[in-house]
């Protein structure tokens, strides 16, 4: 006689998706058991980030990350459990054209850290990382001992076409790193777009990548991202680089001074270094301690956090009435008519705005 699986584990095996051979061994059992175990709860989620555990950290943030709504309901209450156990860390935003040398830097850079006993966590904000498919630390090999290290996590980053979506998402994945002990969260941007201003907005001190090129150092660098930097490190200062790069020093150091001092009271600094041969790392780092130092003597290292908090309310009440504004079905049918009807010159931009927002009142 045909033995027929028992009735429990079948019905199991249905739900949790093992297949007929699995179900005859035991190891089907454990299977299932640690399927199981693949879904804790909120709370074993935050017992287990509050104790470093990286496995949970990830989780949350792939939750964070998740456009699924339960998802972001049990984000939410993560966040909130790990709120009180957040704040405590040095918040660094990296920025800088491709190719400056970010991720060298940050690998150079997340190793002294680690080195000094510091816990470093990296994420990054790219926005266009949806469109592209890729993303700027989705190919982790490109910080490969960091990767390595104990005391390092690297995310990739988020991705997302709107910038808001990306930083907000990032900004929850700051505070879940930080309830995981990671005293040092490095913000990585391209220097390309909007994400610096974004990136700028999460954190405390705001390090701007550069090289060193022939003819005017300025060029092709938007002077707003100059305006944000607390420092400018002209990287790949080595070999026969490197008195291009002394050169660089002496412009970007004229070129600071011109800019209206800030609130902070902080004169940005330009430093060299050479994320390569890891050289000026340390100065980098020690630069940023004696900033944090003396933004905390002056008060203005709560003032600017809260700062941020409120601009980031803002943000969100922003971005959340767009979306439902743009998701709302009615809008949603509407909106391609009245664009027809610009195209066609049957009515104006105001009097199609002003008809869509009124049918969403
Ligand atoms: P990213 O696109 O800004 O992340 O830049 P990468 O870190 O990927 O670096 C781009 C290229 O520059 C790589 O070939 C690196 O090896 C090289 N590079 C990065 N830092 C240095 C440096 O300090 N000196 C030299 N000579 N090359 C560097």
């Amino acid at each position: 006689m045909s033995k027929k699986p028992k009735q429990h584990p079948t019905a199991l095996h249905e739900k949790e998706g093992v297949s007929d051979s699995e179900i005859t061994n035991t190891s089907a059992i454990n299977s299932i058991k640690s399927k199981r175990q693949s879904q804790p709860t909120t709370d074993d989620l935050v017992n287990a980030i509050l104790k470093g555990d990286i496995t949970a950290l990830s989780r949350a943030i792939t939750l964070v990350e998740s456009t699924n709504p339960q998802h972001l309901q049990k984000a939410n209450a993560i966040i909130k459990q790990c709120l009180p156990h957040a704040n405590k860390s040095v918040r660094i935003g990296i920025t800088g054209v491709p190719g400056v040398g970010k991720s060298t830097f940050i690998e150079a850079f997340g190793t002294h850290l680690t080195h000094l006993g510091k816990k470093v966590a990296v994420l990054a904000v790219d926005p266009s990382s949806s469109l592209t498919k890729g993303s700027i630390l989705g190919d982790k090999t490109r910080m490969e001992d960091l990767v390595k290290d104990k005391n390092a996590f690297i995310r990739p980053s988020a991705s997302g076409t709107s910038l808001g979506g990306v930083a907000r998402k990032t900004r929850e994945s700051i505070i879940l790193c930080e309830a995981a002990g990671f005293d040092t969260i490095i913000i990585e941007t391209v220097g390309v777009g909007q994400s610096e201003t974004a990136v700028h907005s999460m954190v405390d001190f705001f390090l701007l990548l550069q090289l060193a090129g022939a003819g005017d150092e300025l060029q092709g660098i938007k002077r707003g991202i100059i305006e944000m930097a607390d420092a400018i490190a002209i990287n790949k200062a080595d070999g026969d680089n490197l008195k291009k790069a002394k050169l660089a020093k002496v412009e970007f150091n004229r070129a600071l001074h011109m800019y209206p001092a800030k609130d902070s009271g902080w004169q940005p600094k330009v430093m060299l270094c050479s994320a390569l041969n890891e050289d000026g790392i340390s100065e980098i780092w020690e630069l940023i301690e004696t900033y944090i130092s003396e933004a905390k003597n002056n008060t203005f290292f709560e003032q600017k956090r809260n700062e941020q908090n409120k601009f980031w309310l803002l943000q969100t009440i922003d971005d959340r009435l767009k979306s439902d504004f743009y998701n709302a079905s009615e809008i949603k049918k509407e909106l391609s008519n009245q664009l027809a009807l610009i195209e066609s010159g049957k009515t104006t931009p105001f009097a199609a705005a002003e008809y869509l927002l009124k049918l969403n009142d």
